[in-house]
């Protein structure tokens, strides 16, 4: 079920920050911001629509778990955005499907109206 030369398939152990049966979490490479986390399926899979009822639930359970822990661990953390890019064309460049977790800071943007509507350059104002 892992996919060789999948970066996330062959994830160092120490870089898993929580895991359950079928999701693991870890930090992002590149943080968007402090505490950027990745959620993914245990199993190779490229399509967020392709995840089972089991892993999707799993995934939603260690958002949950991650979004208290950056909550806990950074008192000034006081909102998220979550996000999937998927497919080629959605911008998505790890073809196995992860869910961004992204801790949002009061002031870590002049304007943070419109969240991820900014994906559209000139679209996130309305
Ligand atoms: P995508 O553009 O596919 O939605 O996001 C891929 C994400 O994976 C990016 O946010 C990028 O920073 C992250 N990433 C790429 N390579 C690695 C890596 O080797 N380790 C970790 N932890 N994150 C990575
Ligand atoms: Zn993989």
């Amino acid at each position: 079920m892992q996919e060789k030369g999948c970066i996330f398939c062959e994830l160092p152990e120490d870089r898993i920050i929580d895991k359950n049966a079928h999701a693991l979490a870890f930090r992002d490479a590149h943080p968007v911001t402090e505490g950027h986390t990745l959620i993914i399926p245990k199993r190779h899979e490229a399509e967020y629509f392709d995840l089972t009822d089991e892993e999707t639930l799993a995934c939603k359970y260690l958002l949950e778990r991650q979004k208290h822990s950056l909550m806990a661990n950074d008192v000034n953390v006081t909102g998220f955005n979550i996000g999937m890019n998927c497919g080629i064309d959605a911008g998505q460049t790890v073809f196995h499907c992860h869910i961004h977790l992204i801790p949002r800071r009061r002031g870590d943007v002049e304007n943070p109206k419109g969240g991820v509507r900014h994906l559209m350059p000139g679209k996130g104002y309305y």
